[in-house]
């Protein structure tokens, strides 16, 4: 393993430390152990991501995500959450437009030549446009759909001054 000079030494074990609830207990949540992970249920699960793909924050429900369609806000200015911790803690977002994005490529595609049975020229001129706009449409919601997943796992928290 490599090791880089000016960082102190740090096993993968000691650095994700879990703390514990005030009765000792790990906060129960399937998606991760952050710090603040909320305690999970399928409401929270779905009002947080819900609400990131409205691009809403996934904490309080504000629209505080974004300062411009491509520029995210660091902290929601209404609750305090930080939206990034760290450098590339949104390349989950990145994957998951893509994969969106090609699935409904290949799902259109088929629907195009198999069950509506179009021309090749005109699923070129249908795909090919959306291949090109939607990641662009979908790149806030994404951003905002993975912001929910990191307020599940305990990422999303605000600084406790
Ligand atoms: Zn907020």
């Amino acid at each position: 393993m490599l090791t880089d000079p000016l960082l102190p030494a740090i096993s993968p074990l000691e650095f994700r430390e879990v703390p514990s609830n005030a009765d000792g207990k790990q906060t129960p949540s399937p998606f991760g152990d952050g710090p603040q992970a909320p305690a999970f249920t399928l409401p929270l699960a779905l009002r947080s991501i819900g609400r990131g793909l409205r691009k809403a924050c996934p904490a309080c429900g504000e629209k505080t995500m974004f300062r411009k369609y491509f520029q995210m806000e660091p902290i929601c200015s209404n609750c305090g959450v930080i939206f990034s911790r760290e450098q590339g803690s949104y390349t989950g977002a990145m994957y998951l437009n893509i994969l969106v994005t090609e699935f409904l490529f290949v799902f259109g595609f088929i629907l195009l030549e198999f069950v509506i049975g179009t021309s090749t020229m005109l699923e070129i001129a249908v795909l090919v446009p959306f291949n090109g706009l939607f990641p662009v449409w979908f790149f806030p919601r994404s951003r905002g759909l993975w912001a929910g997943v990191l307020y599940l796992c305990g990422d999303l928290y605000p600084d406790p001054s």
